[in-house]
């Protein structure tokens, strides 16, 4: 079965199953639970998952599973959604409005998990009929938002024997049929930056007998992001942007103590691993020169996203199967963070950005309480990764007996 024909089953199939895929992401929006506390959510998944003749299995802290379809046989392609909802007030007036105040599916995670179930039902139909050449791994990550569910899912074997991976996100700016994809970088890195300064303190009169912590704390709060722009390449447009500073009680007095926080984004992921040890050296140098003790706490966020070319080149080759010609639209890099970059450290994949808004409608932005999406973005989803599984597995080569006997020695 190959092109035409899966677009033809597809059809059938959301023809029987769209309206109750809906409803499914209803009831997810009305009902939407924070990061590692997806205990409903999970179960819901689970229980349809059983239904469609599937063995779930939940991760250890009772929140996200990973489910098998398909055989050992051939190679594994995993596929992911995440299943977390934001710690943000519901401002929309629909009657699947959330009923929990503080929370919301803010970031359409509720639609990722309705569409990978979909897929995971059309998948189990396939296997069932032995039209699955290989393995699908359905991977309900819990706690994107945090972020930390990939390194949890990754932590119980969650890719241990997945060849390549697929992902995707809403995109309130591209039109629901539409998928944009680029390969290379698609999101970005953020940390968080906490440097705090120390001196002896003293009176305003006499800088030149203590060390003007203030005077440093300034020199320090500018040369950092200066030096930065000389020392890394501009491509990787690393940027260290402060959002909180503090010194002093008193107009006459040297304080002994500092504190200033910001983040660091970056769209290179060399750039992003050595960053931490370049803005420390930097630190030390200006905070030497004034005679103050400055130390960093340097919190990792996520890397960036790298698109490997190839996994790029099926989710295309999918879309144009399963969504038609002139569904494949390029997208730019975001300065948004994404925790799905940890498994693209490990192994191949692509993620994609799936267009949700109803052409001529509304823009919305995900983070907000006012986001939502036109829900024939699901269908589509559904499309698409189906899809994309299937023209992996197809595209993969299939092991020799050599390969085979070897990964089991
Ligand atoms: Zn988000
Ligand atoms: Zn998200």
């Amino acid at each position: 079965m190959r092109g035409r024909e899966l677009r033809g089953e597809l059809d059938a199939f959301l023809a029987e199953n769209e309206q109750d895929l809906v409803a499914f992401r209803r009831d997810l929006h009305r009902h939407p639970e924070l990061a590692f506390a997806e205990y409903r959510t999970t179960q819901r998944i689970a229980e349809r998952l059983t239904a469609a003749g599937l063995v779930p299995s939940v991760l250890p802290r009772g929140t996200g599973l990973i489910c098998d379809v398909g055989s050992g046989d051939g190679p594994t392609i995993a596929l992911r959604a995440d299943i977390d909802a934001l710690p943000l007030q519901d401002e929309k007036d629909v009657s699947y409005r959330s009923t929990d105040h503080g929370a919301c599916h803010a970031c359409g995670h509720d639609v990722h998990t309705t569409i990978l179930l979909g897929t995971s039902v059309f998948l189990a139909q396939q296997a069932a009929a032995g039209l699955l050449p290989g393995r699908v791994r359905l991977i309900f990550q819990p706690a994107e938002e945090l972020p930390g569910g990939a390194l949890e899912v990754m932590a119980h074997g969650g890719i241990s024997g997945v060849d390549r991976i697929f992902g995707l996100h809403c995109d309130p700016r591209v039109d629901v049929g539409q998928i944009g994809l680029k390969s290379g970088p698609i999101t970005s890195a953020c940390d968080k930056l906490s440097i705090r300064v120390k001196g002896p303190g003293g009176h305003t009169a006499r800088p030149h007998l203590t060390a003007d912590l203030v005077f440093a704390l300034a020199k320090i709060l500018t040369e950092l992001p200066a030096a930065l722009s000389r020392r890394v390449d501009p491509r990787s447009s690393l940027s260290l942007v402060w959002g909180k500073v503090e010194a002093g009680t008193a107009a006459n007095a040297i304080p002994d103590d500092g504190l200033a926080e910001g983040t660091v984004r970056c769209l290179d992921e060399n750039a992003w691993h050595a960053a931490p040890d370049l803005i420390k050296a930097l630190l030390e140098s200006v905070a030497g020169a004034y005679g103050v003790e400055a130390t960093m706490d340097y919190t990792r966020g996520v890397p960036p996203v790298v698109n490997d070319e190839s996994s790029v080149d099926m989710f295309a080759e999918a879309a144009e199967r399963a969504l038609g010609p002139g569904s494949v639209v390029p997208t730019q890099q975001s300065l948004g963070g994404e925790d799905f970059a940890w498994y693209l450290e490990s192994i191949p994949g692509a993620f994609a950005r799936l267009g949700t808004r109803t052409p001529g409608g509304t823009t919305y932005d995900i983070h907000q309480g006012t986001f939502d999406v036109d829900e024939q973005a699901i269908g589509m989803g559904v499309r698409l990764m189906a899809a994309t599984a299937l023209t992996s597995l197809w595209d993969s080569p299939i092991p020799t007996l050599d390969q085979i006997t070897n990964a089991l020695t």
